[in-house]
């Protein structure tokens, strides 16, 4: 037992586009309300804003 290690660095999240996993210390993050949407980078962020534009 190693009690030095940090889990939460290589936590893994699903983008919310492509569903790919990802260290969440690497993921975009957008908080919405009372949640968070993680990205594996820009291009799936964008995507999301296209599909989730404010009104
Ligand atoms: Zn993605």
């Amino acid at each position: 037992m190693n009690e030095h290690e940090k889990p939460t660095e290589t936590e893994k999240v699903s983008c919310e586009i492509c569903l790919k996993e990802i260290p969440r210390s690497e993921a975009e993050v957008e908080e919405v309300s009372d949640y968070v949407l993680y990205f594996c980078g820009l291009d799936c962020y964008k995507k999301w804003r296209e599909e989730n534009k404010k009104e």
